[in-house]
């Protein structure tokens, strides 16, 4: 990151850590626009009453209207609207009062109808925004409420389809084409995922394909009005993957224009172990997809009413749970966002400040930074060797250190009993052998040493050790007094109680000053 370079533009400073996007970035402009696909977490489907669940029996949630029988007539589902409107409402959308669902017509096995229900001219929210952390606002141009399709399964020679999926309900966000690296789309779309989830908006199962993104890439001589070609890479599934194939695409938009050849508009797909794109279908001839009204579904109508009651059902936003951290918690602000961020690592901090184990023992400081420097540090180990990011830690089984048991080691911590220090041994051991925190105290004689004659001999003893240095702390190298504390840590075997070594230390110094 050390060769960012400032860009002419609201963006501010351009930094990525592709070395191939920071080429390409010396001539070009990097346009990036997302298209993020969010199944609605409702328990029947956005048309019909069949259930909305995830691998039951091949075509066993289905009904008339999801497989498109004739006659059969589609009855919108309230929930999914609402769900909509909250995805809205924090994203600071604005809500007409009318949106219309229209008809999307193409021919594919997955879509019985032999078209979508989707919404088009009117959709139900736009002109949203989502910030991100270096201040930098994303723009949203729209919210669409849609039905999923089926799915097609190819065993051997033959095709099959699977229409439990069919007419599930789900939110479209498109973005304005407003990012300019693949680490600020992988951004844009973790904060889209991170609202989704704590809102109740959508499972985010990224696995089960329940919150995928398009990504459209194209690159312009830098500076220039006009955007250049751009391809759009689809159904992404995984942060990490979508930040690397936008960089490879970025990589081979630019390889075509340096060499004077010309990008063509097309739908393309990323293999993540080969780390590469592959273009899928080339869409020379833009599909006609006939769009019209919906003639069996009244338009939707959002009154004043309805909004603010969803918003008055609105669980607590990422900045509003910051906030309060700070306030009430005492987090710094950095702390603060960077906790309320993250779902696992809020419910987490949550849960523990409000165990009784702890109450009144530890301040929520100290158990926020138990949380980053030890539970995070270990989820991270985990996320890394599962090819994962934190945000997808649900994918792989959450947080690796309980709740209870880490409550139980900052009461130890509390109590005097551990350091900081030894807390880390602690955790460490609780989570490679699952044995409790009490037995693994007791297992390695861990007790911190608060008693003060123990540490004024040991302190004697470091003095006494070190006449040399005594002599130029007297003299007024005052930094030595970390040197001191240092190997009277050694002595101890990390096992004092460090403000207590400090105190000491002070003391015994003041007397040798005399
Ligand atoms: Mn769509």
């Amino acid at each position: 990151m050390n060769d960012s370079r400032e860009r002419a533009s609201h963006t501010g400073v351009v930094e990525t850590s592709y070395d191939g996007v920071r080429e390409a970035l010396r001539k070009y402009d990097v346009v990036i626009g997302i298209e993020v696909h969010c199944q609605l977490a409702t328990a029947t489907k956005i048309f019909s009453s069949s259930a909305v669940a995830f691998g039951g029996s091949p075509n066993t949630h289905v009904d008339p209207t999801c497989v498109g029988l004739p006659g059969a007539l589609p009855v919108l589902n309230e929930a999914c609207v609402d769900l909509a409107l909250r995805m809205g409402i924090a994203t600071e959308c604005h809500i007409p009062r009318v949106s219309v669902f229209e008809r999307k017509n193409y021919f594919y096995p997955d879509l019985p109808k032999g078209f979508q229900i989707t919404q088009f001219a009117q959709p139900v929210c736009r002109d949203g925004h989502v910030a991100l952390a270096s201040g930098k606002v994303v723009r949203i141009q729209r919210i669409q409420l849609e039905e999923d399709a089926g799915k097609n399964l190819h065993v051997g020679s033959a095709s099959l389809c699977d229409y439990n999926r069919a007419g599930v309900g789900l939110i479209e966000v498109v973005s304005h084409p407003d990012m300019g690296t693949p680490e600020e789309a992988s951004e844009y779309v973790r904060r889209l995922h991170q609202l989704a989830v704590s809102l109740g908006v959508s499972d985010g199962d990224l696995e089960r394909g329940n919150f995928r993104a398009d990504a459209n890439v194209s690159l312009k001589p830098k500076g220039s009005p006009n955007l250049g070609q751009r391809t759009e890479t689809k159904n992404v599934n995984s942060f990490r993957f979508l930040e690397r194939a936008i960089a490879r695409e970025v990589e081979r938009q630019f390889e075509i224009l340096e060499s004077g050849g010309r990008v063509v508009l097309e739908t393309r797909g990323y293999d993540s172990e080969a780390d590469r794109g592959f273009s899928q279908r080339s869409k020379e001839e833009a599909h006609d997809y006939r769009y019209f009204p919906e003639p069996d579904l009244p338009p939707v109508i959002v009154t004043e009413q309805r909004i603010a009651r969803v918003r008055g059902e609105l669980p607590e936003l990422p900045e509003a749970r910051a906030a309060r951290y700070v306030a009430v918690h005492g987090l710094s602000e950095r702390d603060a966002a960077s906790i309320a961020s993250l779902r696992s690592a809020w419910m987490w901090f949550d849960a523990a400040m409000a165990h009784p184990i702890l109450s009144g023992k530890v301040d929520g400081k100290t158990v926020a930074h138990f949380l980053q420097a030890e539970v995070l540090r270990l989820a991270r180990v985990r996320a890394d060797a599962a090819g994962r990011s934190l945000d997808e830690l649900d994918e792989i089984g959450g947080l690796p250190v309980a709740v209870d048991a880490g409550t139980h080691i900052l009461a130890l911590v509390g109590e005097g009993t551990l350091s900081l220090r030894m807390a880390r041994d602690v955790v460490d051991e609780v989570v490679a052998t699952g044995a409790s925190p009490a037995d693994v105290v007791r297992a390695k004689g861990l007790v911190q040493v608060s008693d003060e004659g123990a540490i004024a001999a040991l302190i004697e003893r470091v003095l006494a050790d070190n006449p040399k240095s005594v002599a130029d702390y007297l003299a007024g190298k005052e930094k030595l007094m970390a040197f001191f504390v240092g190997q009277a840590m050694k002595l101890g075997q990390g096992k004092l109680n460090p403000a207590k070594v400090n105190e000491a230390l002070a003391q015994a110094l003041q007397l040798l000053r005399g």
